[in-house]
Protein backbone atom coordinates (compact mmCIF):
# COMPACT_ATOMS: atom_id res chain seq x y z
CA UNK A 1 0.00 0.00 0.00
CA UNK A 2 1.17 2.98 -1.07
CA UNK A 3 2.19 5.81 1.25
CA UNK A 4 -0.32 8.81 -0.14
CA UNK A 5 -3.24 6.48 -0.15
CA UNK A 6 -2.97 5.97 3.59
CA UNK A 7 -2.49 9.75 4.18
CA UNK A 8 -5.72 10.29 2.09
CA UNK A 9 -7.54 7.69 4.16
CA UNK A 10 -6.21 9.56 6.99
CA UNK A 11 -7.21 13.30 6.07
CA UNK A 12 -10.63 11.21 5.26
CA UNK A 13 -11.08 11.08 8.73
CA UNK A 14 -9.63 14.17 10.20
CA UNK A 15 -12.99 15.64 11.95
CA UNK A 16 -13.36 12.23 13.57
CA UNK A 17 -9.50 12.33 15.13
CA UNK A 18 -10.09 15.84 15.61
CA UNK A 19 -13.29 15.69 17.64
CA UNK A 20 -11.58 13.31 19.73
CA UNK A 21 -9.06 15.19 20.26
CA UNK A 22 -10.95 18.42 21.49
CA UNK A 23 -13.20 15.97 23.83
CA UNK A 24 -10.20 14.73 25.70
CA UNK A 25 -8.51 18.11 25.35
CA UNK A 26 -11.90 19.38 27.37
CA UNK A 27 -11.21 16.86 29.97
CA UNK A 28 -7.48 16.57 31.05
CA UNK A 29 -6.40 13.82 33.70
CA UNK A 30 -3.19 13.92 35.39
CA UNK A 31 -1.42 10.68 35.88
CA UNK A 32 -2.61 7.48 36.88
CA UNK A 33 -6.26 9.21 36.91
CA UNK A 34 -6.58 9.42 33.14
CA UNK A 35 -10.24 6.80 34.09
CA UNK A 36 -12.70 9.10 31.68
CA UNK A 37 -10.18 9.33 28.81
CA UNK A 38 -9.32 5.43 29.12
CA UNK A 39 -13.06 5.01 28.86
CA UNK A 40 -13.51 7.05 25.79
CA UNK A 41 -10.16 4.88 24.40
CA UNK A 42 -12.34 1.49 25.02
CA UNK A 43 -15.75 3.23 23.99
CA UNK A 44 -14.04 3.74 20.47
CA UNK A 45 -12.03 0.40 19.97
CA UNK A 46 -15.21 -1.03 21.31
CA UNK A 47 -17.00 0.36 18.07
CA UNK A 48 -14.13 -0.12 15.52
CA UNK A 49 -14.55 -3.60 17.03
CA UNK A 50 -10.66 -3.72 17.81
CA UNK A 51 -10.02 -6.24 21.37
CA UNK A 52 -8.31 -4.91 24.19
CA UNK A 53 -7.60 -5.15 27.73
CA UNK A 54 -8.00 -2.35 29.80
CA UNK A 55 -6.73 -1.49 33.48
CA UNK A 56 -3.21 -2.35 32.78
CA UNK A 57 -0.96 0.11 34.68
CA UNK A 58 -4.23 1.31 36.07
CA UNK A 59 -5.68 3.24 33.51
CA UNK A 60 -3.49 1.92 30.45
CA UNK A 61 -5.44 -0.17 27.51
CA UNK A 62 -4.05 -2.71 25.09
CA UNK A 63 -5.27 -3.32 22.21
CA UNK A 64 -4.33 -5.68 18.89
CA UNK A 65 -5.10 -5.83 15.39
CA UNK A 66 -3.95 -8.97 13.30
CA UNK A 67 -2.54 -12.01 14.67
CA UNK A 68 0.43 -13.90 14.04
CA UNK A 69 4.00 -13.55 16.00
CA UNK A 70 5.18 -10.82 13.62
CA UNK A 71 4.51 -8.14 16.00
CA UNK A 72 4.90 -4.29 15.88
CA UNK A 73 3.28 -2.08 18.78
CA UNK A 74 2.29 1.78 18.18
CA UNK A 75 2.28 3.70 21.53
CA UNK A 76 0.63 6.90 22.65
CA UNK A 77 0.38 8.31 26.46
CA UNK A 78 -2.80 9.54 27.48
CA UNK A 79 -2.06 12.04 30.50
CA UNK A 80 -2.33 15.89 31.31
CA UNK A 81 -0.20 18.50 33.09
CA UNK A 82 -1.13 20.45 36.55
CA UNK A 83 -1.17 23.66 34.02
CA UNK A 84 -4.15 26.07 33.91
CA UNK A 85 -4.82 26.33 30.09
CA UNK A 86 -4.16 29.90 28.73
CA UNK A 87 -4.51 29.20 25.55
CA UNK A 88 -7.53 30.88 23.08
CA UNK A 89 -9.57 27.93 21.62
CA UNK A 90 -13.35 27.20 22.39
CA UNK A 91 -12.77 23.51 22.98
CA UNK A 92 -10.68 24.83 26.45
CA UNK A 93 -9.65 23.01 29.50
CA UNK A 94 -13.05 22.36 31.71
CA UNK A 95 -10.93 21.70 34.40
CA UNK A 96 -9.09 24.54 36.15
CA UNK A 97 -5.72 23.85 36.78
CA UNK A 98 -5.13 21.06 34.46
CA UNK A 99 -4.48 21.12 30.56
CA UNK A 100 -3.07 18.73 27.79
CA UNK A 101 -0.16 21.18 27.34
CA UNK A 102 1.93 18.49 26.16
CA UNK A 103 0.15 17.42 23.56
CA UNK A 104 -0.64 13.83 24.90
CA UNK A 105 -4.66 14.42 23.80
CA UNK A 106 -3.22 14.65 20.02
CA UNK A 107 -1.10 11.57 20.90
CA UNK A 108 -4.28 9.39 21.59
CA UNK A 109 -6.67 10.92 18.83
CA UNK A 110 -4.10 10.27 16.42
CA UNK A 111 -3.51 6.68 17.40
CA UNK A 112 -6.99 6.17 17.37
CA UNK A 113 -7.35 6.75 13.79
CA UNK A 114 -4.76 4.39 12.79
CA UNK A 115 -6.34 2.12 14.77
CA UNK A 116 -9.35 2.79 13.05
CA UNK A 117 -7.40 2.63 9.27
CA UNK A 118 -5.64 -0.33 10.35
CA UNK A 119 -8.38 -2.46 11.20
CA UNK A 120 -9.72 -1.55 7.80
CA UNK A 121 -6.75 -3.64 6.57
CA UNK A 122 -6.72 -6.58 8.96
CA UNK A 123 -7.36 -8.82 6.62
CA UNK A 124 -4.37 -8.45 5.01
CA UNK A 125 -1.89 -7.80 8.02
CA UNK A 126 1.26 -10.55 7.97
CA UNK A 127 1.06 -10.01 11.57
CA UNK A 128 0.35 -8.56 14.90
CA UNK A 129 -0.10 -4.91 15.25
CA UNK A 130 -0.34 -3.81 19.32
CA UNK A 131 -2.11 -0.50 20.25
CA UNK A 132 -0.15 0.80 23.78
CA UNK A 133 -2.56 3.83 25.03
CA UNK A 134 -0.47 4.21 28.46
CA UNK A 135 -0.60 6.31 31.56
CA UNK A 136 1.61 8.52 33.58
CA UNK A 137 4.14 9.56 30.83
CA UNK A 138 4.90 12.95 33.00
CA UNK A 139 6.98 11.61 35.58
CA UNK A 140 4.93 8.22 36.59
CA UNK A 141 6.61 6.10 34.86
CA UNK A 142 3.40 4.74 33.21
CA UNK A 143 5.97 3.04 30.36
CA UNK A 144 7.80 1.22 32.50
CA UNK A 145 4.86 -0.14 34.75
CA UNK A 146 3.11 -1.25 31.48
CA UNK A 147 6.15 -3.12 29.88
CA UNK A 148 6.63 -4.63 34.00
CA UNK A 149 3.01 -6.01 32.80
CA UNK A 150 3.94 -7.57 30.01
CA UNK A 151 2.66 -5.32 26.91
CA UNK A 152 5.81 -6.01 25.19
CA UNK A 153 5.24 -9.89 25.32
CA UNK A 154 3.10 -12.65 23.99
CA UNK A 155 3.44 -12.36 21.09
CA UNK A 156 6.84 -10.54 21.51
CA UNK A 157 7.35 -7.06 20.51
CA UNK A 158 10.07 -6.80 17.47
CA UNK A 159 9.59 -2.56 17.17
CA UNK A 160 8.11 -0.14 18.65
CA UNK A 161 7.21 3.24 17.69
CA UNK A 162 5.92 6.85 19.33
CA UNK A 163 5.26 9.76 18.32
CA UNK A 164 5.27 13.33 20.15
CA UNK A 165 3.60 16.41 18.13
CA UNK A 166 7.09 18.82 17.69
CA UNK A 167 6.27 22.71 18.38
CA UNK A 168 10.30 22.76 17.49
CA UNK A 169 9.90 21.84 14.35
CA UNK A 170 7.51 23.51 11.23
CA UNK A 171 3.84 21.46 10.67
CA UNK A 172 4.26 18.94 8.19
CA UNK A 173 7.61 18.07 9.18
CA UNK A 174 9.30 14.81 11.28
CA UNK A 175 12.22 14.91 12.77
CA UNK A 176 14.76 12.29 15.19
CA UNK A 177 17.88 10.63 15.06
CA UNK A 178 19.49 7.38 15.60
CA UNK A 179 20.52 6.71 18.91
CA UNK A 180 20.26 8.91 22.10
CA UNK A 181 17.04 11.24 20.77
CA UNK A 182 16.36 12.55 24.71
CA UNK A 183 17.99 12.69 27.80
CA UNK A 184 17.72 10.72 30.62
CA UNK A 185 16.35 12.34 34.26
CA UNK A 186 15.34 12.80 38.07
CA UNK A 187 14.08 14.83 39.84
CA UNK A 188 16.57 17.03 42.89
CA UNK A 189 15.36 17.50 46.26
CA UNK A 190 17.68 19.09 48.84
CA UNK A 191 16.50 20.00 52.65
CA UNK A 192 18.95 21.79 54.18
CA UNK A 193 18.52 22.30 58.14
CA UNK A 194 19.53 25.09 60.12
CA UNK A 195 18.40 26.96 63.28
CA UNK A 196 16.49 29.66 63.57
CA UNK A 197 15.97 32.73 65.05
CA UNK A 198 15.25 36.58 65.59
CA UNK A 199 16.62 38.07 62.25
CA UNK A 200 18.30 41.02 63.98
CA UNK A 201 20.71 38.62 65.90
CA UNK A 202 22.13 35.91 63.35
CA UNK A 203 25.12 35.06 65.21
CA UNK A 204 22.22 33.13 67.93
CA UNK A 205 20.89 30.87 65.00
CA UNK A 206 22.49 28.80 61.79
CA UNK A 207 20.94 30.08 58.80
CA UNK A 208 19.84 27.92 56.41
CA UNK A 209 18.53 30.12 53.64
CA UNK A 210 22.25 31.47 52.90
CA UNK A 211 23.46 28.17 52.90
CA UNK A 212 20.92 27.58 50.40
CA UNK A 213 22.06 30.45 48.04
CA UNK A 214 25.72 28.54 48.38
CA UNK A 215 24.48 25.59 47.00
CA UNK A 216 22.36 26.87 44.31
CA UNK A 217 25.90 28.75 43.16
CA UNK A 218 27.99 25.90 43.70
CA UNK A 219 25.53 23.14 41.84
CA UNK A 220 26.55 25.42 38.56
CA UNK A 221 30.13 24.51 38.71
CA UNK A 222 29.22 20.64 38.71
CA UNK A 223 28.05 21.36 34.71
CA UNK A 224 30.37 24.44 33.88
CA UNK A 225 34.23 22.73 35.65
CA UNK A 226 33.64 18.87 35.64
CA UNK A 227 31.65 17.89 32.58
CA UNK A 228 33.52 17.36 29.44
CA UNK A 229 32.43 20.78 27.83
CA UNK A 230 31.72 18.47 24.92
CA UNK A 231 29.25 16.41 26.76
CA UNK A 232 25.87 17.42 28.23
CA UNK A 233 24.15 17.81 31.46
CA UNK A 234 21.95 20.05 33.03
CA UNK A 235 20.92 21.00 36.81
CA UNK A 236 18.16 23.15 37.07
CA UNK A 237 16.91 24.17 40.57
CA UNK A 238 13.92 25.25 39.80
CA UNK A 239 12.07 25.74 43.21
CA UNK A 240 13.27 27.23 46.37
CA UNK A 241 11.48 27.35 49.67
CA UNK A 242 11.74 28.72 53.48
CA UNK A 243 10.70 31.34 55.89
CA UNK A 244 7.22 32.61 56.24
CA UNK A 245 8.35 36.04 58.11
CA UNK A 246 10.83 39.31 57.15
CA UNK A 247 12.26 39.01 60.55
CA UNK A 248 12.84 35.43 61.28
CA UNK A 249 15.51 33.14 60.22
CA UNK A 250 13.83 29.46 59.29
CA UNK A 251 14.95 26.46 60.70
CA UNK A 252 14.66 24.88 56.98
CA UNK A 253 14.98 25.85 53.57
CA UNK A 254 14.27 23.20 50.65
CA UNK A 255 15.34 23.18 46.74
CA UNK A 256 13.74 21.18 44.04
CA UNK A 257 14.85 20.77 40.84
CA UNK A 258 15.74 18.64 37.80
CA UNK A 259 19.28 17.17 36.27
CA UNK A 260 19.68 15.45 33.08
CA UNK A 261 22.05 13.89 31.37
CA UNK A 262 22.62 11.52 27.72
CA UNK A 263 23.48 8.49 29.64
CA UNK A 264 22.51 6.59 33.15
CA UNK A 265 26.32 6.53 33.85
CA UNK A 266 26.63 10.74 33.35
CA UNK A 267 23.01 11.26 35.53
CA UNK A 268 24.50 8.85 38.15
CA UNK A 269 27.75 10.71 38.34
CA UNK A 270 26.16 14.56 38.58
CA UNK A 271 23.95 12.40 41.05
CA UNK A 272 27.02 11.90 42.99
CA UNK A 273 28.74 15.06 42.78
CA UNK A 274 24.95 17.32 43.96
CA UNK A 275 25.22 15.25 46.81
CA UNK A 276 28.43 16.05 47.75
CA UNK A 277 28.60 19.40 46.97
CA UNK A 278 25.64 20.57 48.83
CA UNK A 279 26.51 18.27 51.73
CA UNK A 280 30.02 20.04 51.94
CA UNK A 281 28.71 23.17 51.12
CA UNK A 282 26.09 23.33 54.04
CA UNK A 283 28.41 21.95 56.24
CA UNK A 284 31.24 24.65 55.83
CA UNK A 285 28.14 27.02 56.77
CA UNK A 286 27.17 24.82 60.03
CA UNK A 287 24.37 23.28 58.37
CA UNK A 288 23.05 20.09 57.13
CA UNK A 289 22.00 19.04 53.89
CA UNK A 290 19.55 16.04 53.29
CA UNK A 291 19.97 14.99 49.02
CA UNK A 292 17.18 12.70 47.58
CA UNK A 293 16.30 12.20 43.97
CA UNK A 294 12.60 11.29 44.53
CA UNK A 295 9.94 10.20 41.95
CA UNK A 296 11.12 7.92 38.91
CA UNK A 297 14.27 8.89 36.79
CA UNK A 298 13.85 8.06 33.20
CA UNK A 299 16.67 6.17 30.98
CA UNK A 300 17.60 8.40 27.85
CA UNK A 301 15.32 7.09 24.69
CA UNK A 302 17.48 5.66 22.54
CA UNK A 303 16.45 4.85 18.87
CA UNK A 304 17.11 2.15 16.85
CA UNK A 305 19.02 2.87 13.51
CA UNK A 306 16.96 0.79 11.47
CA UNK A 307 13.90 1.81 12.86
CA UNK A 308 15.01 5.70 12.47
CA UNK A 309 15.90 4.87 8.55
CA UNK A 310 12.35 2.84 8.43
CA UNK A 311 10.42 6.63 9.74
CA UNK A 312 12.69 8.31 7.22
CA UNK A 313 11.00 6.36 4.68
CA UNK A 314 8.03 6.57 5.49
CA UNK A 315 8.35 10.31 6.13
CA UNK A 316 9.73 11.35 2.77
CA UNK A 317 7.22 9.17 0.83
CA UNK A 318 4.27 10.86 2.82
CA UNK A 319 6.05 14.51 2.85
CA UNK A 320 8.58 15.12 0.83
CA UNK A 321 12.65 14.98 0.95
CA UNK A 322 12.50 18.39 2.92
CA UNK A 323 10.15 17.40 5.11
CA UNK A 324 12.03 15.08 7.17
CA UNK A 325 15.53 15.87 8.96
CA UNK A 326 18.25 14.70 11.40
CA UNK A 327 17.61 16.72 14.94
CA UNK A 328 20.11 16.72 17.55
CA UNK A 329 19.63 15.13 21.02
CA UNK A 330 17.31 17.05 22.93
CA UNK A 331 17.11 17.23 27.55
CA UNK A 332 14.03 16.34 27.53
CA UNK A 333 13.04 13.07 28.60
CA UNK A 334 10.61 10.48 28.14
CA UNK A 335 9.11 7.62 29.61
CA UNK A 336 8.94 5.50 26.19
CA UNK A 337 12.63 5.29 26.78
CA UNK A 338 11.30 2.10 29.14
CA UNK A 339 9.84 0.21 25.84
CA UNK A 340 13.10 0.99 23.92
CA UNK A 341 15.39 -0.49 26.66
CA UNK A 342 13.91 -3.61 25.99
CA UNK A 343 12.95 -3.95 22.00
CA UNK A 344 14.61 -1.63 18.66
CA UNK A 345 12.40 1.07 18.51
CA UNK A 346 12.02 5.02 17.26
CA UNK A 347 10.45 8.25 19.05
CA UNK A 348 9.53 11.06 16.16
CA UNK A 349 9.21 14.00 16.70
CA UNK A 350 6.38 15.61 14.40
CA UNK A 351 6.43 19.34 13.32
CA UNK A 352 3.15 21.79 14.45
CA UNK A 353 4.53 24.65 14.74
CA UNK A 354 2.79 27.45 12.45
CA UNK A 355 3.26 30.64 13.53
CA UNK A 356 -0.22 31.79 11.62
CA UNK A 357 -1.92 29.98 14.09
CA UNK A 358 -0.21 30.45 16.80
CA UNK A 359 1.14 26.82 17.56
CA UNK A 360 4.44 27.93 17.91
CA UNK A 361 4.30 27.61 22.18
CA UNK A 362 6.47 25.15 23.64
CA UNK A 363 5.21 22.12 25.26
CA UNK A 364 4.32 22.86 29.35
CA UNK A 365 3.38 26.11 28.02
CA UNK A 366 -0.14 27.26 29.40
CA UNK A 367 -0.75 28.68 25.89
CA UNK A 368 0.67 25.73 23.89
CA UNK A 369 -1.86 25.23 20.98
CA UNK A 370 -2.31 22.41 18.03
CA UNK A 371 -1.92 22.68 14.56
CA UNK A 372 -4.45 20.04 14.28
CA UNK A 373 -4.02 19.77 10.06
CA UNK A 374 -1.15 17.83 11.39
CA UNK A 375 -2.98 15.41 13.26
CA UNK A 376 -3.72 13.15 10.25
CA UNK A 377 -0.38 13.17 9.27
CA UNK A 378 0.74 11.46 12.97
CA UNK A 379 -2.08 9.04 12.30
CA UNK A 380 -0.58 8.19 8.33
CA UNK A 381 3.03 7.93 10.09
CA UNK A 382 1.33 5.31 12.62
CA UNK A 383 -0.29 3.09 10.28
CA UNK A 384 2.68 3.65 7.59
CA UNK A 385 5.44 2.35 10.72
CA UNK A 386 2.88 -0.35 11.52
CA UNK A 387 2.23 -1.92 7.90
CA UNK A 388 6.05 -1.23 6.62
CA UNK A 389 7.76 -2.84 9.49
CA UNK A 390 5.94 -6.34 9.29
CA UNK A 391 6.27 -6.11 5.40
CA UNK A 392 10.27 -5.94 6.34
CA UNK A 393 9.70 -8.07 9.23
CA UNK A 394 8.06 -10.82 7.51
ZN1 LIG B 1 5.46 16.67 28.74
ZN1 LIG C 1 4.83 14.65 26.30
Amino acid sequence: MNMDAILAEARGIQPWIVDIRRTLHRHPELQYEEVVTSKLVQDVLGELGIPFEAGIAETGVLASIGEGDLCVALRADMDALPIHEEAEVDFRSEVDGKMHACGHDCHTAMLLGAAKLLKQHETNLPGTIKLLFQPAEEGGAGGKRMREAGVLANPDVQRIFGLHVWPLADSGHITSRTGTFLAASSTLQITVHGVGGHAAMPHLAIDPVVAAAKIVTELQTVISRELDPLDAGVISVTMLRGGDAHNVIPSETTLGGTVRALTVERLLMLHDRIREIAQLTAQAHRCEAEVTFPGNAYPPTVNDAECWQLAQRIGRELLGDAQVSESPPIMGGEDFAFYTEEVPGCFVGLGMRNPAIGTEYAVHHPKFKMDEDTLPIGTALHVGFALRSLEELA
